[in-house]
């Protein structure tokens, strides 16, 4: 079976570097980019994405931006937010705009593994 991919897009790149070491460890393909655009770019690039952890909370374009964007360009990969600035807030915007879940930070990293394999498969048997 073919790895799921995984892109992290947060501006803290040391978050980035760590997180991405414990996905790998666990078995995904996970990369990451540390601004919004980048993250538009990467997905429009037509690399493998069946995942997105996202930031919200970035300097010039943020997290809404990506998803946003991603609602505008019909792309539809899942996305799970991430971000420190857990409110209901920004749960529910960013729900409405087509986030699957919501995590905050500082993560669990087993809580976040149990979400992220709980929207893959999620994803897998709708297809
Ligand atoms: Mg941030």
């Amino acid at each position: 079976m073919e790895m799921e991919s995984i892109l992290i897009v947060d501006d803290d790149i040391n978050l980035c570097t760590v997180l991405s070491e414990e996905l790998n460890e666990v078995g995904y393909n996970s990369n990451f980019v540390t601004g919004a655009e980048a993250a538009i770019e990467y997905i429009e690039g037509g690399k493998k994405v069946d995942l997105i952890l996202l930031d919200l909370k970035m300097p010039e374009k943020d997290g809404f931006y990506v998803l946003r964007t991603m609602k505008e360009k019909n792309i539809e990969i899942k996305v799970i937010v991430l971000t420190a600035y857990a409110d209901v807030k920004s749960a529910i915007d960013s729900a409405r705009l087509g986030a699957t879940d919501f995590i905050s930070k500082p993560y669990d990293l087993d809580e976040l593994i149990i979400t992220i394999s709980k929207v893959l498969n999620t994803e897998k048997y709708e297809d």
